[in-house]
């Protein structure tokens, strides 16, 4: 449990699954666990070992926001294995998404943010291991949450076969920027037309790198109002958004994976629709 008035939605989870379970009666599927070998494919083991002992150091904890418990590993370990999972899915069907993950701001060896471990770099890493031809098989990340996805860019700077893309605001959180391979810093009060003409473009450079697979970090906190996100995107911004990543991904025909990111709009009903509509949407472009 968290502190009472904490910051991070956790109430939302349920609302989304409810909605989808609702929407596509037997499409959900129960993520699986992620194992210790495959999170150390991209943690420190001393810090893999810190997160699970609770052994971190309080400064450490102060900068992931939550207060560590046993159901903070467990739930940190299923986000992992839902993106996982998602990933089996997408590589034998074409699209998959997990509705939780897209923890961006968990670095190798440490994380913050409300960012245990980076599922999608983890997933990144297992495809390659599982999945692709080999370790240096060609991956996109795309990140539309409104943070920039700092752990994620810090995690593959030196790898140039993962391209790491982040739009995010220019003036928000993390005050410290990392280097993605491609950087889209966007001004407070953006609204649908300035971002969707950004992403547009930034696009053409996830395509440019030819990826085999696909990842995408649908965070939410964009949407105007949200408490964290300082944007103006619409609902139907967001949908449009979604769009064209679903676009790219059959356009290039390559396995498409979706996680779920930030959302913390005052009215969380506002944040659980505009989550919903991602899902929604990724049904809807690829069935
Ligand atoms: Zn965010």
């Amino acid at each position: 449990m968290l502190p009472k008035g904490h910051k991070f939605p956790l109430g939302k989870y349920d609302c989304i699954h409810a909605n989808l379970e609702r929407e596509f009666p037997g499409r959900m599927q129960l993520g699986g666990r992620a194992s210790e070998e495959d999170v150390r494919l991209v943690h420190d083991r001393a810090y893999v070992e810190a997160v699970k002992d609770g052994a971190l150091a309080e400064a450490a904890v102060r900068r992931l926001g939550f207060p560590w418990s046993d159901m903070l590993v467990t739930r940190a370990i299923r986000s992992v294995g839902g993106t996982l999972t998602a990933l089996a899915w997408a590589m034998e069907h074409g699209a998959s998404g997990h509705i939780a993950g897209g923890t961006h701001h968990a670095f190798a060896d440490r994380g913050e943010g409300f960012c245990v471990f980076n599922d999608i770099a983890v997933a990144v890493q297992v495809a390659r291991r599982d999945h692709l031809a080999s370790g240096h098989s060609r991956v996109a990340i795309i990140d539309l949450d409104v943070h920039q996805g700092n752990g994620t860019a810090a995690i593959f700077a030196s790898d140039p076969s993962v391209f790491t893309l982040s739009l995010h605001g220019a003036r928000n959180y993390p005050f410290h920027k990392e280097e993605s391979s491609l950087d889209v810093g966007l001004p407070d009060g953006c609204e649908d037309a300035t971002y969707l003409a950004a992403l547009d473009d930034a696009l053409e450079h996830v395509a440019a790198h030819k990826p085999e697979v696909l990842f995408y970090q649908a965070g939410v906190d964009s949407l105007r109002g949200d408490r964290l996100g300082r944007m103006a995107l619409s609902h139907d911004g967001l949908r449009a958004r979604d769009a064209r990543v679903f676009a790219l991904a059959k356009r290039l025909a390559v396995p498409l994976v979706v996680t779920l990111g930030g959302g913390y709009h005052r009215d969380v009903d506002q944040s659980i629709s505009a989550h919903t509509n991602v899902y929604r949407g990724l049904v809807g472009a690829f069935g």
